[in-house]
């Protein structure tokens, strides 16, 4: 399990989630920033800070976001 960052972060990317990660698993990409799931250890952090509600813990993504959880893994994998 793994927080997830959705849809609102495009073209946001405040980035204090990435100040409060103890663990540093957040990195920008091109138009958001994402959460490397095989790092995060799930401790909520990035959610309470994210200005844009944008992050969610993974099985608390809306429906209408869960292609963000598949994006988020994928940005790690390339
Ligand atoms: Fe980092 Fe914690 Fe957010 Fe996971 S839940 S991305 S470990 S701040």
């Amino acid at each position: 399990m793994a927080y997830v960052i959705t849809s609102p972060c495009l073209g946001e990317k405040s980035k204090e989630c990435m100040e409060v990660c103890p663990v540093d698993c957040i990195d920008e990409g091109k138009d958001m920033l994402h959460i490397d799931p095989d790092v995060c250890i799930d401790c909520g952090a990035c959610e309470e800070v994210c200005p844009v509600d944008a992050i969610y813990a993974e099985e608390d993504v809306p429906e209408s976001e869960e292609k963000y959880i598949e994006i988020n893994k994928n940005f790690f994998e390339l």
